[in-house]
């Protein structure tokens, strides 16, 4: 069944509520993020980056690994993502490796920069030369790092994903 107008509405409000208690609450950042499967909200999390001393505990990675526990399944094949704000480069990156169907968002990039969370510079970063990039990086015992692939494509009882 469809999810209606006033489910996703429901949902994004959910992801809001969340974000704004996490403020006003002291707990941390103001972003929240629901995940949903056929109408059921799987994973409800808010960010907790300070709280857990933990900067990839965004809302979005924090609700896809509530969601991919409580539904016991590293990916999340049919799952929609709502999440108070748009999503940085790290969460986007994680909402398509769990393999969610769709995103909405509330604030946008725009606006999480006018309040003090500005993502741009990741997303300017991501289409740099690793050349010129602002943290240096550098390939280093590449001869020796090939061998763990290598093995991967010899093993048969490997869980491809
Ligand atoms: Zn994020």
């Amino acid at each position: 069944m469809p999810i209606s107008n006033t489910q996703h509405a429901q949902f994004m409000q959910q992801a809001i509520r969340l974000a704004t208690e996490n403020v006003t609450s002291g707990r941390g950042g103001p972003f929240g993020c629901v995940i949903v499967r056929d109408g059921e909200v799987i994973a409800a999390r808010a960010n907790s980056v300070t709280a857990t001393n933990d900067p990839t505990a965004h809302a979005e990675v924090n609700a896809i690994r509530a969601a991919c526990a409580a539904l016991g399944t590293f990916q999340l094949t049919g799952c929609d993502v709502y999440t108070s704000c748009e999503p940085c480069p790290m969460c986007l990156a994680a909402i398509y490796w769990a393999r969610c169907r769709s995103i909405y968002f509330g604030n946008t990039a725009q606006d999480a920069a006018e309040a003090g969370f500005d993502d741009s510079f990741l997303y300017a970063e991501i289409q740099r030369p690793i050349s010129e990039r602002s943290i240096p990086i550098q390939p280093l015992l590449s001869d020796e790092a090939v061998e763990s692939f290598n093995i991967w494509r010899e093993t048969t009882e490997r869980i491809d994903y």
